[in-house]
């Protein structure tokens, strides 16, 4: 079926039938995807510093209130 992966709808060139979905929806899955792989990033970056920083704040919770 010549439809788009993403929306269902007919797909009219044969690029957008090569790649499985239209030229809209394929730009919108690469934002998406992006915005996946960035979020990942950040995550990684937040659970680093989480770990971190959680190791400090913890002693230094510890100091102040002991
Ligand atoms: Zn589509």
């Amino acid at each position: 079926m010549d439809v788009c992966a993403r929306c269902n709808r007919k797909l009219r060139s044969q690029k957008s039938i090569g790649e499985g979905m239209g030229p809209v929806c394929k730009r919108k899955a690469k934002k998406e995807a992006d915005d996946e792989e960035f979020r990942k990033i950040q995550i990684t970056i937040f659970d680093v510093e989480l770990t971190d920083g959680g190791v400090l704040d913890a002693g230094s919770m510890r100091t102040c209130t002991g």
